[in-house]
Formats: structure tokens, sequence, C-alpha cells
């Protein structure tokens, strides 16, 4: 990947296109993304039918939360499982992108942001003669959702601090801090997988949901066993994949927020909850032109110690 300033806006220097499977519907759907002037954002735009109205990837788009994060556009129809994509844009820091999809969803590829980033890369970062903004938290700004807590706090990184808490099961207490750079998302987020018991699956299944999903594209967990041949990519996989997942939702403020987002036992709906009360409250941010290079990046080898000395 090519190096730029980092105080400029990017778009990918060429289009990419990927298939998979639909994790909710089953069916095969392929995505087509593609450059886009600055100031655009990232757009979502369905193919299939008529052609619809493109949908900015914005928390205002957001029409559900529940199983995955779903935006709609002005004709209603909606694009299910941006998430995961949304992360890999933000983690490599692509700010403007056109995706075509021809189905309900994104496809799920393996459960985590990793063929994303790799197509991603493959294409490239091409730099745009704008100058990239960042929101930047100027005060504290918390969300409680039955038992879940979010928080964005003032810090001069982009920083996040991630809990969940699942003591009844293997995947237990899990604790995650770091500052987001792209190197570190290339190495530390991008491959971890979405995760589910098998009892909540096999409940889904009988719901005509969740059709699409199997050992390929999920960490599977059965009381105290991972159903996987392969089991975990980490032992903390799943604090990681709700670590990435945040970084997707997170972009849905439309620009990269300089803050620490500190959340426990959150999901979608919090994250996307805590996007709004931050950008609902003027007095809570401002906008501020994105530093160059030195301030955003550390050595990702010292973000990985200070990791290791808090799982
Ligand atoms: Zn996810």
């Amino acid at each position: 990947m090519v190096h730029h300033d980092t105080a400029l806006q990017t778009t990918i220097a060429r289009t990419v296109e990927l298939t998979g499977v639909g994790v909710h519907s089953g069916a095969d759907v392929t995505i087509t993304i593609s450059p886009a002037e600055a100031d655009t954002g990232i757009r979502f735009v369905r193919t299939d039918g008529h052609a619809g109205p493109a949908i900015p990837a914005l928390w205002q788009s957001v029409a559900a939360t529940k199983l995955c994060t779903v935006l709609a556009g002005a004709d209603g129809r909606s694009i299910g499982t941006v998430e995961h994509l949304m992360a890999a844009f933000r983690g490599l820091g692509i700010d403007n992108a056109l995706v075509e999809v021809d189905g309900p969803e994104l496809p799920i590829m393996d459960g985590s942001a990793a063929e994303f980033v790799e197509e991603l890369e493959l294409a490239g970062l091409f730099p745009l003669t704008k100058r990239r903004r960042m929101i930047r938290v100027v005060k504290p700004v918390r969300v409680e959702i039955n038992g879940s807590v979010g928080e964005l706090l003032p810090s001069d990184m982009p920083r996040f601090d991630i809990t969940i808490d699942f003591s009844d099961t293997l995947v237990g207490r899990q604790n995650m801090v770091f500052d987001l750079t792209p190197g570190f998302f290339r190495k530390e987020l991008a491959r971890a997988r979405t995760f589910g018991f098998l009892h909540e699956v096999e409940m889904l299944w009988k719901m005509g949901l969740a059709r699409g999903s199997s050992l390929d594209n999920a960490v599977a967990i059965d009381g105290d066993r991972i159903l996987n041949a392969g089991g975990v990519r980490w032992p903390n996989e799943f604090v990681r994949h709700k670590a990435l997942d945040a970084v997707g939702d997170l972009a849905l403020a439309g620009h990269a927020i300089l803050g620490c987002y500190r959340s426990y036992k959150g999901g979608h709906r919090l994250n996307v909850a805590m996007v709004e009360a931050l950008l609902s409250d003027t007095s809570a941010y401002e906008m501020v032109p994105a530093p160059a290079a030195a301030k955003i990046e550390r050595p990702v080898e010292r973000v990985i110690a200070d990791l290791e000395e808090r799982v």
C-alpha cells in the first residue's frame, strides 16, 4: 500500500468486486466498490430490481441494529450487515467510496473483515486533494441501554476500550484497549470473526433467519465447546470482533472520531446510539482538520505491548 499524507482524504485506486453468501438470506450477493470523489463519504446503492437511491453510510440511515447493522434508503429498501465493510473502510482510512449491492445484505465472507481488507489493499488507496476532517470529542457523552454502557470521552487518539462479559460461557469477560491505526486494524482486528451460541443460531434458523450462517462464517459455541475444527484465531477473538463491530458502527458518524470509545457489553444498538448521542449534542464535539501521520500512528509493537498487559 502506498503511504500518503494522512491529512488528506482518500478513495480506492480502482474498482473491486466481491461475491459471497448473505448470512441472513442464505443467497449469493455481489458487491462492487468503486472510487468516489472527496466529500462523498461512503454510499451504498442497491442494484437488484430497480436501481435504488444512494444510501449515505450515516447513523441517520440506520433502520435496524438487532442482528446486524441495517441501512435503508429513501425508497424504504434496506442493505444489511454493513458493519464489517464499514470497519474495513475506517480501519484502512478510506473516506470515500461507492458500494453497489445486488441484494438485501452484504456478503458475510468468513465472518470477519479480512477479505474486504485484502481486496481494498490490493486496489490500493488513492489520495484526494481535499483535507480530511475528524470529529473531536470535547466533553464526555454516555449512553446506557439495558445493562450495556457506552461512553465517548475526550482523547488525543482514536481510542477504543471494549469489554464483553459472558461470564456464564467459555467466552467469559474480555477487555481490549487500543488506538486505531491502519497497522493495528490490519493485524489485530480485521481477521476476528463473528461468534454465536448454537442454541441461539438454532432458534434463528427456526425463524427463517441466519440461513447463510455456518462454521465457514462464524465461531460457534456450544456450552463449553467451540464447534469449529480450527478453534479460534486468538484466545480473545470474541472481544476483538466486538471491537471490529464498534469500529464499523462508529464509522457511521461519517468521519473518524477523535476520542475514546469505552463500551461495556455493547453491540450494534449501543454503538449507533452512541454516535447519535454525540452528534445530536453540538456542545459535545467539534470538527477539526486531521493531523498529519506522525500524530496518528504509533508503533504497532507498542500498542500490542499495552494490549497484552491489559487483556
Ligand atoms: Zn460483527
